[in-house]
């Protein structure tokens, strides 16, 4: 093969080149692994290593899986078979038996009569195969085979790829196999000279990291485990180090945005407000207030992630902002994910200011404001002086769902956006209402309606400053969750119901939520947990019993269906009423009214009710076919009671075996309310690459080595150097490296979460 000249690392494979390898391979290289450069070539990082001199565990192997694996020859038997078709046509085969010193493996070749030659007892070989069963037997047809000795330099003229005492194993397909890829990555690095890199040496230095061009050594064709040790920390800081750049940058350029400043009042409506609370300001809440006011005196835009536990008390921390902008003349919105909790925002507000918000009424106060609700299903007059009002800046406090993002919708004065229950809207719509003004942005805060580890906030929201409420008001009782299998006691279900009557006996409410409305309309879109569906219940004759293993959501358990049977049956006598996303919009709020009034003792719900609503009177949740949400989605579902002094009970009722992910998934949700714990979970049976919201055509995301749940000091770290960088340079003229890495999260769109955050 002919020597190579210095490469650039994005120069394309096949076109420079090099040797005839690359050319024949350019195809199956991009097509199947994706690999179009000779930098993505310096990227495909090895998966594993096999130790020279070391066999691997064939008990490790998967059937159906490309697998490597260092063997010893045990056996090798020649024999040849007369073909039935044709008789004087011989087929000839070779069967070898190959070891780990335990495990078995057989390899079967035909029509070879030359690795006679090749294959000796005793020898030992990498082989590649895919990995099947023939008669109980782990065989691998045709495999690559290439025999190792224990010398490196001997076997550099056979194998190339296999230099060193370790070796490294690339992801690869049938068409290039591992020591291909190896071989190619051999010359790559041969051909390399200097390597600009993206990390700055002072930082490198800080940090024990080695540049650019030794790591890449080090991880292709290491010495020892030290090399790849250090390669791997290398690149796993680069990955957090660029992202937190591009981050810090964004909210470096934020900072130089002009907003106007807000500062607050001691006489206004949020004293007002204040005064007419009927409680005390947790700690935290009072600690996330006096950071909000401080941002909002700024003139540049604040922009803010108010995360906590469900029931910690944020909607009163965005009231007091709310009211802060409206108490200087401003407007403020708040955005909320549904139209339910809309109403319920919209209805608490006008509630909690009294008089304060029916300024321009009579008996409304002078100093006071207007609340408005702007939703998608209002009559076109109500909507349209709803409108007017908010054009006016009449109403200071505006708010409502999804409607509020149309171009129709423009303010006087938009002070404050705050974001509810962040998990429904991503950044378009944050930029879709921060440019509903002609002047300077808003000041933003968006509130999670998940609490999220700290890694994935610094990482997914990591162009906001970030507020978490730990604790939850004083006064809360808390609340009981067990997991009810109805498939192995159906009889279960009947004291599901009884415990629903206790507790409408002793004066308070319940919740009874089903994964879908049934009669054939449309369902609302619910969060998929994974892929293994358990059996479902399944309606009979008033009752509930279980059936066999489902094929779809269309078998879960219909609110309609269950509503009418519980009417009838088991809760007979109660005043038991329906809510769900195909009402009309003016019987939801009538419902909800009710509700929480106390004038409906069930109330039978899909996935509305999920976040946000807030009923203290409600104590007991009863979720069926609970395997069918998420770990998140349970635990905001089940935040819904024990909201006030009543204890809760939550009763997932299922169907799914003892054992089973899912119901391993809801005993976990049993087991802990500590909403961190269970995001971390969540987000650990989650692919990482949902996690960042990137997309799940197996294309490579930009981080690879990094893992937002286990890297937290790597990502704090990074984060750390990555905004002294930026503070210095913002536009990143004297790291020109570090740019192009920057550029290059865009230009690949393997960012695609920068985009959705
Ligand atoms: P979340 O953080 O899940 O959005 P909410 O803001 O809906 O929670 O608050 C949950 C409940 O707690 C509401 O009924 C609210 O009025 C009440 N609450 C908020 N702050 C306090 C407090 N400091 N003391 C007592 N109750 C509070
Ligand atoms: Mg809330």
């Amino acid at each position: 093969m002919a020597k190579i000249r210095p490469l650039r690392p994005n120069a394309t494979l096949g076109t420079h080149l090099l040797s005839i390898l690359t050319e024949i391979l350019a195809r199956p290289l991009r097509e199947k692994l994706d690999l179009v450069t000779f930098g993505d070539m310096l990227r495909h990082y090895p998966r594993r290593y096999v130790q020279r001199g070391e066999l691997t565990d064939l008990g490790s192997l998967q059937i159906g899986e490309e697998a490597t694996a260092m063997v010893e020859v045990a056996s090798v038997r020649h024999t040849d078979a007369a073909l039935k078709k044709d008789r004087k046509r011989k087929l000839h085969i070779v069967d070898v038996v190959v070891t780990d010193g335990r495990g078995q493996l057989s390899l079967k070749f035909f029509n070879q009569p030359w690795r006679k030659h090749q294959i000796n007892v005793g020898m030992r070989a990498l082989v590649a195969g895919k990995v099947e069963t023939y008669r109980g037997q782990l065989q691998l047809t045709h495999p690559d085979f290439v025999t190792l000795t224990d010398d490196p330099e001997y076997d550099e003229n056979l194998a190339e790829g296999f230099a060193g005492r370790l070796m490294p194993i690339y992801p690869s397909t049938t068409a290039v196999p591992t020591w291909t890829i190896a071989r190619i990555i051999r010359h790559v690095l041969d051909g390399l000279r200097v390597l600009p890199d993206p990390i700055p040496p002072d930082v490198r230095e800080r940090h024990g990291l080695p540049a650019l061009r030794d790591a890449y050594f080090a991880l292709h064709r290491p010495a020892d485990w030290d090399d790849v040790k250090l390669a791997r920390k290398r690149f796993r800081f680069e990955e957090a180090f660029v992202l937190q750049t591009e981050l810090a940058r964004r909210r470096s350029a934020a900072r130089e945005l002009p907003a106007v400043p807000r500062v607050a009042r001691a006489d206004g409506l949020l004293a007002a407000f204040d005064a007419r609370l009927p409680f005390e300001l947790t700690d935290g809440q009072q600690e996330v207030g006096t950071s909000i006011t401080a941002d909002l005196a700024r003139d540049h835009p604040m922009q803010r992630l108010l995360q906590g536990e469900v029931g910690s008390g944020k909607t009163v921390c965005a009231i007091r902002a709310m009211l802060t902008v409206v108490d200087v003349g401003g407007q403020a919105a708040l955005l909320a994910p549904t139209e339910v909790l809309a109403q319920q925002h919209h209805r608490s507000i006008t509630q909690m200011l009294g008089p304060l918000a029916e300024r321009g009424f009579i008996g409304g106060a002078e100093d006071g404001t207007r609340v408005v609700l702007l939703t998608g299903s209002q009559s076109t007059a109500v909507r349209r002086k709803a409108l007017l009002e908010v054009a006016s800046g009449a109403a200071g406090l505006v708010v409502g769902t999804h409607a509020l993002l149309e171009d129709k919708v423009q303010f006087a004065d938009l002070g404050l956006v705050v974001i509810d229950e962040q998990h429904r809207f991503g950044v378009e719509q944050r930029a879709a209402l921060t440019a509903k003004t002609d002047g300077a942005p808003p000041h933003v805060l968006v509130m999670t309606a998940t609490p999220i580890p700290r890694t994935v906030a610094m990482t997914v929201f990591g162009d906001l400053e970030v507020s978490t409420l730990t604790e939850l008001p004083r006064g809360r009782a808390s609340i009981q969750t067990s997991v009810v299998p109805v498939t192995d006691r159906p009889a279960w279900l009947d004291r599901v119901w009884l415990r629903v009557r206790e507790e409408v006996a002793t004066g308070r409410q319940a919740y009874v939520v089903c994964p879908r409305i049934g009669d054939d309309g449309p369902e609302e879109e619910i969060v998929e947990p994974d892929g293994t569906r358990p059996p479902v219940l399944k309606l009979i004759q008033g009752g509930l019993s279980r059936t066999r293993a489902p094929s779809s959501r269309a078998e879960a358990v219909a609110l309609i269906d269950l509503a009418a049977a519980l009417a009838e049956g088991p809760l007979a006598g109660l005043r038991v009423e329906v809510l769900h996303g195909r009402l009309p919009s003016d019987a939801k709020d009538s419902v909800m009214r009710k509700f929480a009034a106390g004038e409906i003792d069930v109330l039978v719900a899909t996935t509305v009710i999920e976040v946000g609503v807030d009923v203290p009177n409600a104590s007991t949740m009863v979720v069926m076919d609970a395997d069918w949400f998420g770990v998140s989605q349970l635990h905001q579902l089940r935040g819904r009671i024990g909201r006030g002094a009543h204890p809760g009970l939550c009763l997932l009722v299922t169907g799914a075996e003892t054992g089973s992910p899912a119901r391993t998934r809801l005993d976990a949700v049993a087991s802990t309310s500590d909403g961190f714990e269970l995001s971390r979970l969540d987000l650990e049976q989650r692919r990482e690459g949902d996690v960042l919201g990137a997309d799940q055509s197996g294309r490579r995301s930009s981080l690879r080595m990094l893992s937002v749940i286990r890297d937290e000091a790597v990502i704090q770290d990074a984060r750390t150097e990555a905004s002294a960088v930026v503070e210095q340079d913002p536009e990143l003229r004297s790291h020109p490296a570090l740019q192009e890495a920057v550029r290059a999260l865009y230009e690949d769109d393997r960012a695609d979460y920068l985009e959705k955050t």
